[in-house]
């Protein structure tokens, strides 16, 4: 591999698809099999290009769009984790995302991002 673009989370990407792909084209639609193909011929293109420049362009390209979904699900998975410590909720004027510890009964927030104060559960 020396030499090589080798993997990165482009690559895994394209493997994730591709399973789904061939899964779903067993079970409905055969031609989404020659896509899933398609799709592998493409991963292992990129694993053992020797231009690595370009590689790190389609790599970066797709962390713009990958990179706001990974950061929402490590929020909602964060979330979920605290759920019993914290309640997130929004402000009413901006809807900018705030938490405050549970059980204190009615708050007064004030939004640091507008602030805007208002009362809230908790
Ligand atoms: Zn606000």
């Amino acid at each position: 591999m020396y030499g090589r673009y080798g993997g990165d989370k482009l690559n895994l990407a394209l493997l994730v698809l591709g399973l789904v792909l061939t899964f779903c084209g067993g079970l409905f639609f055969r031609p989404l099999v020659l896509l899933a193909d398609l799709v592998y011929l493409y991963a292992l293109f990129r694993m053992f290009s020797r231009n690595i420049p370009a590689r790190q362009r389609e790599y970066y390209g797709f962390l713009k769009l990958w990179g706001p979904v990974e950061k929402w699900a490590r929020f909602q998975k964060q979330k979920v984790a605290q759920r019993g410590v914290y309640r997130y909720f929004r402000c009413p004027r901006c809807r900018q995302q705030l938490r405050a510890p549970r059980g204190r009964g009615k708050i007064e927030v004030t939004c640091q991002k507008c602030r805007h104060v208002f009362q809230r559960k908790v």
